[in-house]
């Protein structure tokens, strides 16, 4: 029977039952968790108590973070010399530490970056010149397309029915771009970012809409300081209040021609690859929340008597805290599965990127659920950062399209796949 006390306990890091990082991987993996720790947790539950009015004011802690975060000098071509594999692995090494720092100033670094990763595979320096410093976002959606921007495929729509042509449109004439319209009021950074990567319907001469009633789309950089650009107010919202969101207006903004990155032809593989990169992330993101939340459980279990002793030494807690630490493990597996895929394939799909993006938000709700459960009466309170976690996780369930939207597209790939490529049939 004492044999079993000579087993050493197994090599843990800082992410968990981790084991062959490389040494670069090692150190990424520290500096970024400093920073997430130093920088990242305290700005970011600052701004979680100001009201949204005044919490990305010049100055604020919001504008702290960015400059910090420039310092650091992470730019996408830190990763342009990597194979796919290593891209994909460093992404989800430094990513899980951001989030696991504050998930909503993840989220504002990661959609910031999105024109300047369109222009920079564009190729086209004066897009690269354009984005170069500047505060970006991803203007998607709209007050009345919300899902329906994510359908890729025309029998996902109810029979008989167009396209969603949505508020926000861009007429192609000459060498001109007009647009006009508004986004959703949930476009990340919109409050605040200083160029956008537009994702929406466009006309081309002929039309919204292709015989099949597809719309047409387009992607293009526009800078946010142009004439007809206006903002609604940042947004009052319950979680990931770090993340300032709001509509952005355009009444007949102009850009060159040239500023495009995706037109007709070549439309819908950039936004399914612009989507794809999104869901990888955010499926990083659940991995660095959902240990935040399980590492506040695990350290306030083992302060909290009741029953005569510590929580943690109850069987009942070490059977819910196994059961934390192996969903934490899942996210992880799964973020990183989806990331190689989506990174490593010839082929890859936004539909099975979402599918990880869905797994591991849900799996993230019901460990953010527990931990907060293991504080008993406790975490509701400000006393304690779990409650803040459980509101950013919320969030979590809609941002980057809602799950159970998501699981229908990835049924739907599965049934395409099994009709057209005879996949399943043994
Ligand atoms: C934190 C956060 C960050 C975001 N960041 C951005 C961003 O940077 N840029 C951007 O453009 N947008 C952004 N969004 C918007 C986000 O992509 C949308 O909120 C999301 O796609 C859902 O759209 P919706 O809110 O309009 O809900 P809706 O589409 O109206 O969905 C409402 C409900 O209806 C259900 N539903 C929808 N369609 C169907 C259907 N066909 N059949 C059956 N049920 C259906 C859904 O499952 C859901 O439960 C963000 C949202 C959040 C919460």
């Amino acid at each position: 029977m004492n044999s079993c006390h000579s087993v050493p306990l197994p090599e843990v890091g800082l992410s968990g039952f981790d084991t062959g990082l490389s040494e670069e991987e090692q150190s990424v993996q520290d500096a970024m968790h400093r920073f997430a720790r130093d920088v990242m947790r305290p700005l970011g539950r600052e701004i979680d108590r100001l009201p949204a009015e005044q919490a990305y004011q010049p100055g604020s802690p919001f504008w702290q973070y960015h400059a910090e975060f420039q310092k650091l000098g992470f730019s996408p071509e830190a990763m342009s010399g990597l194979e796919p594999s290593q891209a994909a692995r460093l992404e989800g090494i430094v990513v899980e530490e951001m989030a696991w720092g504050d998930a909503g100033l993840t989220v504002s670094s990661g959609a910031g970056a999105m024109p300047m990763t369109m222009a920079r595979a564009s190729g086209q320096q004066e897009l690269i010149d354009l984005c170069e410093g500047k505060l970006g976002c991803w203007c998607a959606t709209q007050p009345d397309r919300g899902s329906d921007g994510l359908i890729l495929y025309p029998e996902e729509r109810h029979p008989g029915s167009r396209g969603n042509k949505g508020n926000l449109q861009a007429v192609f004439k000459g060498d001109e771009i007009i647009f006009n319209g508004q986004t959703s009021a949930w476009v990340s950074n919109g409050a605040v970012a200083e160029v956008a990567l537009m994702d929406i319907v466009a006309d081309y001469g002929d039309g919204f809409f292709d015989e099949q009633g597809n719309t047409f789309g387009c992607n293009v950089i526009v800078p946010l300081d142009l004439k007809g650009v206006s903002r609604g107010k940042p947004l009052e919202k319950l979680g990931k209040r770090s993340l300032p969101q709001g509509e952005i207006y355009f009444d007949n903004v102009r850009v060159p021609r040239r500023f495009a990155v995706a037109t007709r032809d070549d439309y819908e593989l950039k936004h399914a690859y612009a989507w794809a990169q999104a869901g990888t992330a955010m499926s990083h993101i659940a991995a660095g929340l959902a240990r935040a939340a399980f590492e506040l459980a695990l350290v306030y279990v083992h302060e909290r008597k009741q029953g005569g002793a510590l929580l943690a030494t109850h069987q009942l807690t070490q059977y819910r805290l196994g059961g934390l630490g192996m969903k934490v493990e899942a996210i992880r597996a799964m973020a990183r599965h989806v990331a190689h895929y989506t990174k490593c394939s010839p082929r890859p799909h936004p539909y099975f990127t979402a599918s990880g993006k869905a797994f591991c938000c849900n799996e993230l709700m019901d460990v953010v659920n527990e931990s907060l459960q293991l504080f008993g009466g406790a975490g509701l309170t400000h006393e304690f950062p779990i409650e803040k976690l459980m509101r950013d996780a919320r969030a979590m369930q809609i941002e980057d399209g809602e799950n159970n939207i998501l699981q229908m597209h990835y049924g739907h790939l599965l049934s395409r796949l099994h009709l057209q490529e005879g996949w399943g049939r043994g």
